[in-house]
């Protein structure tokens, strides 16, 4: 059996991801068989729940103020607007719910109350429900944990290196101590990143590195290729191919095996056979719905007949957690 480990090199991350790409599926393949049922793949919904007017200046972002972009600006949706979204991706079969808002950080004001409202309704409806807000502190995290929050997405993007390159309005320190503050308040951590944002190869391994070698790996890596959006600094960036996205999935998966390897943004320029390469590589899960945030997405029929065609089974909600409690009682 393949040991959790938190003290992978730079060295040895980067022998596994430039290994021959068949070697490399082939590896990652038996580790995810070792740590999951390969025929799962977890659904999950994103909704935006506050749409652009962000102070940030991330450089892959149609949601940043200063861009001039089309996304469609509007504020924190109603509770009951965002249940009823809830409702809908429950019922076409997605298990995780996310609601994302583009702000800089959570204040402590009439939109955070709102937000827990949602938290809690979503939360009853026995969805996992997590949440991507920008930067929290302890205190807001708690808060969060106590209405219902299973999960906090808080992307790192890419390595440490090149951040600076991609957002100047706040630190990679800042990103990794919202990542502890979740950690702390005992929420599921989702952190990834993002490959096509000129990066280098050595970035992808910088991020992996990072990831890893956390105390306690995120439960829950989303892997994104850019889709570069006009208007934003990344416009005209080329289309990675999809080796480099499978071998970021591959990698993930044997160096972080037990997490849940979020196939995201990106899929929908991938063919059905790429996108089977991925599952095969490791990857555990997509996002439904045609949009992704502001992006565009598979369209959920589509999704249906490569279910079928590939003999896929969505996951069910809480099952780490269903998990953890039968090997507790085991
Ligand atoms: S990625 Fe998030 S923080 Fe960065 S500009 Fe977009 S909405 Fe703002």
């Amino acid at each position: 059996m393949t040991d959790i480990r938190n003290n992978w090199t730079r060295e040895e991350i980067s022998g596994i991801y430039n290994m021959p790409v068949l070697d490399l599926i082939y590896r990652s393949a038996t580790v995810h068989r070792q740590f999951h049922d390969a025929q799962e793949v977890q659904v999950c919904t994103l909704l935006s729940v506050k749409t652009g007017g962000c102070p940030e200046d991330c450089a892959y972002c149609p949601q940043a103020a200063r861009y001039h972009t089309d996304v469609k600006v509007h504020k924190l949706l109603d509770v009951e607007e965002v249940l009823q979204k809830a409702r809908e991706a429950k019922d076409s079969g997605s298990t995780r719910f996310c609601m994302g808002a583009a702000w800089r950080e959570v204040r402590d004001n009439r939109d955070f109350d709102k937000v827990i409202e949602m938290v809690k309704g979503v939360n009853g409806m026995g969805l996992e429900v997590c949440c991507t807000l920008g930067m929290l502190t302890h205190e807001q995290a708690e808060k969060l944990k106590a209405a219902g929050l299973y999960a906090y997405n808080h992307n790192l993007d890419t390595s440490e290196e090149f951040y600076n390159d991609i957002i100047s309005t706040r630190t990679y320190e800042d990103r990794l101590e919202t990542l502890g503050n979740v950690r702390k308040a005992k929420i599921s951590v989702c952190s990834g990143g993002i490959i096509g944002m000129g990066e280098k190869e050595s970035d992808r391994i910088g991020m992996l590195l990072t990831l890893a070698t956390l105390p306690e790996h995120p439960e829950s890596v989303p892997v994104n290729a850019l889709v570069p959006v006009e208007g934003t600094p990344l416009e005209d960036q080329p289309r990675v191919s999809v080796w480099e996205m499978i071998r970021m999935i591959a990698t993930a998966r044997i160096i972080m095996p037990k997490a849940m390897i979020r196939l995201s943004a990106g899929r929908v320029r991938m063919s059905l056979e790429e996108q089977a390469l991925c599952f095969l590589a490791g990857a555990n899960s997509i996002f439904a719905g045609d949009k992704l945030l502001t992006t565009p997405n598979p369209a959920a029929i589509q999704d249906q007949e490569m279910f079928q065609l590939l003999q896929l089974k969505p996951r069910k909600a809480y099952k780490d957690r269903e998990d953890l409690i039968l090997n507790t009682l085991s």
